[in-house]
């Protein structure tokens, strides 16, 4: 069975959730954290009935290679009336040159917002930041208290907890990309609505286009569901390599995407297990760019 879905079912899947979930915050503010129940299949992370995955798990290919698909990729739908402009789809140059590209991205972003809700909860825009050609892209959902004082993302105990995530990798913060697929803080940090994610969520697949890293990191349910255009529960998903497709016509290949726990789920959920998964999804990100993690990390949590 083909489960990827249209873009359109991906946010009429977030209409449902809306709906469904009972959404649990987590000490701090920052992108959603998302506690629920999903009747089907017990626990999940802002959850989903369980399908299988849009592709095979690949645990077991820790190759070094640059996973980038040299054949053209399928094409990726994006929400109507908001087309991707051609000089984002165009192949990133340098360092400089994407730096500038996101640059105008977000000022592009700045100029028409809100745009997409008369009901916006944020008091300042929270677009990105992070190395513009960076290896690895991590995706939240959307600001929270913390980051919307702060118009930076992840800057709160999630933040905290995040760029814990990284040390443990071995890496710096400003070693990555860091963004959410909604750039302002809803109302009552309440979940994404369809429309918020169909306005929003292309600046994000701009900020894919420019960065092109090689891996994708979803944090939590939502960003995982918008990235890897699926509706497969974060619990179910979580550890398995899926991937992300380019809109059509982009001059980008599709990137691994390695989704895991939200880092405020860890912060609200701080068992053994929660922190090895995400552990262990973090060394697999690490087996694919064919680096090894740090002595000092072993055994660590997420
Ligand atoms: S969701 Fe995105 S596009 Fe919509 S108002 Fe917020 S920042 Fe602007």
């Amino acid at each position: 069975m083909n489960d990827r879905l249209t873009v359109a079912e991906v946010l009429s899947r977030f209409d449902r959730e809306v709906g469904l979930e009972e959404t649990v915050r987590a000490t701090g503010g920052s992108s959603a954290t998302a506690a629920a129940v999903d009747a089907a299949s017990g626990p999940v992370v802002r959850g989903a009935p369980a399908r299988a995955s849009v592709a095979p798990a690949s645990s077991a290919e820790p190759s070094p290679q640059r996973i980038h698909a040299p054949a053209p990729a399928p094409a990726r739908p994006v929400p109507e009336g908001r087309p991707i402009p051609a000089a984002s789809l165009r192949a990133p140059g340098s360092p400089g040159e994407r730096a500038a590209r996101l640059a105008e991205i977000e000022a592009r972003h700045a100029e028409t917002c809100p745009h997409c809700t008369t009901a916006t909860g944020h008091t300042r825009l929270v677009f990105g930041e992070g190395a513009p050609d960076a290896d690895i892209l991590f995706v939240g959902e959307s600001p929270g208290e913390a980051e919307d004082r702060a118009g930076r993302p992840f800057v709160g105990p999630a933040g905290e907890k995040l760029e814990e995530m990284i040390r443990a990798m071995g890496l710096r913060r400003e070693d990555v990309y860091i963004a959410n697929v909604l750039k302002s803080r809803p109302p009552e940090d309440r979940s994404p609505m369809p429309d918020e994610v169909a306005g929003c969520g292309p600046f994000l697949v701009e900020q894919i286009l420019a960065v092109q890293p090689r891996v994708i990191v979803t944090l939590g349910g939502p960003a995982t569901k918008f990235v890897c255009a699926t509706e497969t529960g974060i619990t179910r998903i979580r550890g398995t390599w899926q991937r992300w497709l380019p809109p059509a016509g982009a001059e980008c290949p599709e990137i691994a995407v390695m989704p895991t726990y939200h880092p405020a789920y860890v912060l609200h959920t701080y068992t053994m297990q929660v922190r090895g998964e995400v552990w262990s999804d973090l060394r697999g990100v690490l087996a694919k760019l064919g680096r090894t993690p740090p002595v000092r990390a072993e055994g660590q949590g997420g």
